[in-house]
């Protein structure tokens, strides 16, 4: 198929490791802050082709998996209610809360529905006067934009009964706290290539100097990440920590004007608890004061949840790649996809769930002695 299979090409794949073979003379450590390049990364088995002195690190990159399981417990409460439609995308449908999942309220008699885009939402709501439809914004700057589009057409509509429950990410802070952390081992940052198509490259310059690192925005198959770590590798190697872009075809360093302005009307930024690492500051966004009577936050009163981590999950550490989804003891034991303790196991783009789809390698003491990647 042109435009995948000729970045998949093996003898090219071949020629980039290669070359990285030839540049690295000592041990680094590269993080990807994107759950598609995580999958793609294992799915192609690209951690193992590299030479064992270039470890790949897989950062907090689910939009799923970093939502907190108070905003999760929240959407619970509030899909629960009698008289409302609540909205999301499917990921989202099985991420346990504290005591239940969105599944389990559809069964017990909750109104949730899948959707496709948030203007699905926008039409349920058009269609269902009578009824609050609440969608489940979430994510980085990826999808933050057409869910801004979403809630600025309800303002714009009239549509008085639509508000969204907003946990938007934003990429740049969280390199800044990974950093910044004392366990931090990162010396690399490959940077998601679909969140600068949107956001562009001018906030990573100052991150790049401040830290003294390099990061280098890279696409998803895998002759693009190859790319992205050939171009960190090279600068790690020559000591030097400057922004590069190894995914042109789609990223400008000015982003997308259009998605940022359509940001920046509906939306301010704010500080954000992430899922397993705590609160960043101006971190996410939320909506701004112009757009409170769509906020779900405001419009339902859902006060006292008290949370509950399950004790087993370990998904904290993987999202600041501390640990591995494999060094997890319930790894493909009692946490499978069907079964997932953390919502790393449920999302598409949890590193937990590439590990049991690609690599599941049963117990951990398996998978360690299996794995270079331990
Ligand atoms: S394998 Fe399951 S229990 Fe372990 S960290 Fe991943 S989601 Fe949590």
């Amino acid at each position: 198929m042109k435009y995948l299979e000729e970045f998949r090409n093996p003898e090219l794949a071949a020629g980039l490791l290669a070359d990285i073979r030839a540049t690295v003379t000592r041990p680094w450590a590269l993080m990807e802050v994107c759950g598609g390049q995580t999958h793609s990364i294992i799915r192609h088995a690209i951690d193992q082709l590299l030479p064992e002195e270039v470890e790949l690190i897989h950062g907090p990159g689910c939009p799923v998996c970093v939502t907190p399981l108070e905003v999760i417990d929240r959407a619970l409460a509030i899909a629960a209610r009698p008289g409302v439609v609540f909205c999301s995308f499917g990921d989202m449908l099985r991420v346990p809360g504290t005591d239940r999942d969105l599944f389990r309220v559809r069964s017990e008699g909750g109104d949730v529905r899948v959707v496709y885009s948030p203007l699905d939402a926008l039409r349920i709501a058009r269609e269902n006067p009578d009824r609050e439809v609440v969608f489940f914004g979430i994510g980085f700057e990826t999808t933050a934009p057409p869910n801004a589009m979403a809630v600025h057409l309800a303002r714009e509509q009239g549509l008085r009964n639509f508000s969204m429950l907003v946990s938007h990410v934003r990429v740049p802070p969280a390199i800044d706290a990974i950093m910044a952390s004392p366990d931090c081992r990162v010396q690399g940052f490959l940077a998601a290539g679909h969140v600068c198509s949107v956001m562009g490259t001018d906030e990573y310059p100052e991150l790049a100097e401040r830290h003294r690192v390099p990061i280098v925005v890279t696409g998803f198959e895998p002759l693009d990440i190859l790319e992205g770590i050939r171009l960190t590798v090279r600068q790690l190697e020559r000591g030097e920590h400057t922004v590069e872009n190894a995914y042109e075809r789609a990223v400008r360093p000015e982003g997308n004007p259009a998605a940022r302005a359509m940001l920046e009307d509906v939306f301010e930024v704010a500080d954000r608890a992430w899922r397993g690492i705590g609160v960043i500051p101006r971190s996410g966004w939320r909506l701004s004061s112009r757009y409170r009577d769509h906020d779900a936050e405001h419009r339902f009163d859902v006060t006292g949840i008290a949370t509950r981590e399950p004790a087993a999950c370990r998904s904290g550490e993987v999202l600041q790649g501390l640990l591995k989804p494999h060094q997890c003891e319930a790894f493909g034991t009692v946490c499978t996809p069907r079964t997932p303790l953390g919502a790393t196991m449920v999302s598409s783009e949890g590193a937990c769930a590439a590990y049991y789809l690609y690599r599941r390698l049963g117990t951990p003491a398996a998978a360690q002695e299996a794995s270079p990647v331990g």
